[in-house]
């Protein structure tokens, strides 16, 4: 097979390497991009997408079952629903499906040249492809690498019979009667309660002492709550020990073991980078732990070769791989780019969501600063009432001697569709007379921000 050479070869078809190739192909820069499995990548094929379009599911059915019998305060009463998962996970396939074919559309549009299989490193500049019609050769002058990350096997609970991974648990076609979820993350939990919200009796275990660990408690105390009011057994300060039959072993918090009765026991204990297997240790690139290292244009420590998205380390998101690619596609077609983002937010797409942009109250005060904290809680707030979703508030926090707004989380049903507006905040540096001086529209939970804000400045208006 004739060999490719190339301006820009990127190894990997996810959130990051397709937007640097689309964006470099929009530039002029002759690219390459090789996917081994799908375009697409983790997010589209068996992470973000798919997993938000079961919760979704799960809402819907969960909300028909509420109605059925009495009808609750809304007065519909409905027949007593069933759930056809084989469909549900159909229907998924299906919009994964227009997303895949969508993103190859982009990619040919922008004239970016697509090779199917695993790229193999030679060295460099170089990488062998086994393709359907043979190996492929691929030159380039600059080398993207893109190839995302793997879920965390336990050694003691290899994937396989009833022990499954978040990309099983997108294709099952019977809800779980019993479910154990090993792992108290956000992805175990989004699952862990789309599947509860369907029927199964689910139970979390998690080995730190709080599920969602990586968030303060304040924001994580109405998750707990609807947790609980869906009867999911959470289980903290506990560990997975291994199977005993069909149940998992565990030892609790008080160090007694308990075994959990289980059809599917889902593992959800985090991601590593993908590095193994292709032919990347030969090239010694430096590392940052498990993550390769990169500095602020994504430029690993050999010449021509960059690094994007979830290989280069926390936080593993889809928008950060994204924003990294875009970078690196402009760097390559001679502008000018560092990374200058000011916040990456986060959201968390449990039951309520939470969304985190910026610093919490305890990183600004962490990192030396005197702040100003504003909270507004969503039970005065007339949407929230009209949603029957009151739970939870949005928080802002600033700096107490000029009032920029460092940080802005939120906790509550419907808030992810805030994120953009902190990250806006953040990102533009605004500071809190800013929010509060803009006008939001009523009746909407965005009025919580402003209210956050005029909290923060001591004259909130409607607490
Ligand atoms: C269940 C779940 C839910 C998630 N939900 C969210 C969410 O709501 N929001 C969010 O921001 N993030 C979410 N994530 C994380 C998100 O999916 C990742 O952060 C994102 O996909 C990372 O993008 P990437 O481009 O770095 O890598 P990936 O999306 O992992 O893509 C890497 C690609 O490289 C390919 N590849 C690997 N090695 C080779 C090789 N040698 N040759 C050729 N191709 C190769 C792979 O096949 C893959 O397609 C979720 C993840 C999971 C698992």
């Amino acid at each position: 097979m004739k060999e490719i050479v190339c301006k820009l070869l990127v190894i990997g078809a996810g959130p990051g390497g397709y937007i640097c190739a689309i964006r470099a192909g929009q530039l002029g820069v002759d690219t390459v991009i090789v996917e081994a499995v799908k375009a697409g990548g983790t997010c589209l094929n068996i992470g973000c997408i798919p997993s938000k379009a079961l919760i979704h599911a799960a809402e819907e059915f969960e909300k028909v079952s509420h109605m059925a019998g009495n009808g609750g305060p809304l007065g519909i009463t409905v027949e007593t629903p069933k759930l056809d998962l084989a469909k549900t996970i159909a229907w998924k396939d299906g919009i994964v499906g227009r997303l895949n074919s969508g993103v190859l559309g982009l990619l040919r549009k922008a004239k970016v040249k697509i090779v199917h299989g695993r790229a193999q490193f030679r060295d460099g500049k170089t990488v062998e492809v086994e393709t359907e019609t043979g190996t492929q050769v691929i030159r380039a002058e600059t080398v993207v690498i893109a190839t995302g990350s793997e879920p965390v096997e336990l050694p003691f609970l290899p994937f396989g019979g009833p022990v499954i991974s978040s990309t099983d648990a997108l294709s099952l076609k019977t809800v779980p009667q019993k479910l154990v979820v090993v792992g108290g993350g956000y992805i175990g939990l989004e699952l862990g309660t789309a599947f509860a919200k369907m029927g199964a009796q689910v139970t979390v275990v998690e080995a730190t002492p709080q599920i969602l660990p990586q968030y303060d408690a304040e924001l994580v105390k109405p998750v707990a709550k609807r947790l609980a009011d869906l009867g999911i057994r959470v289980l903290t300060g506990a560990r997975a020990k291994g199977l005993s039959g069909n149940a998992l072993l565990i030892e609790t918090a008080e160090g007694t073991e308990e075994q959990l009765e289980a059809d599917k026991i889902l593992v959800t204990v985090g991601r590593k980078p993908r590095t193994e297997g292709w032919g990347l240790d030969e090239l010694d690139l430096d590392r940052a732990g498990k993550f390769l290292r990169i500095d602020d244009r994504c430029r690993t420590s050999m010449r021509g070769i960059h690094a994007i998205g979830d290989i280069t380390g926390e936080p593993m998101l889809a928008h950060r791989a994204m924003a990294q690619g875009e970078m690196v596609a402009e760097i390559v077609a001679g502008r000018k780019r560092t990374w200058d983002k000011r916040c990456i937010p986060a959201v968390c797409f449990t039951d309520p969501e939470i969304v985190t942009a910026g610093l919490s109250p305890d990183e600004a005060r962490a990192q030396g600063y005197d702040v100003r904290v504003g909270q507004f809680p969503f039970n005065a707030n007339g949407r929230a009432m009209t949603m029957l979703s009151e739970d939870g508030f949005v928080r802002i926090v600033a700096r107490a001697d000029s009032n920029l707004v460092l940080g802005i989380q939120a906790v509550g049903a419907g808030v992810s569709e805030l994120s953009s507006a902190f990250a806006l905040a953040i990102e533009m540096g605004a500071r809190l007379e800013d929010v509060a001086a803009t006008i939001h529209a009523h009746p909407t939970r965005s009025e919580g921000f402003q209210e956050a804000a005029l909290k923060a400045l001591g004259h909130a208006l409607h607490i």
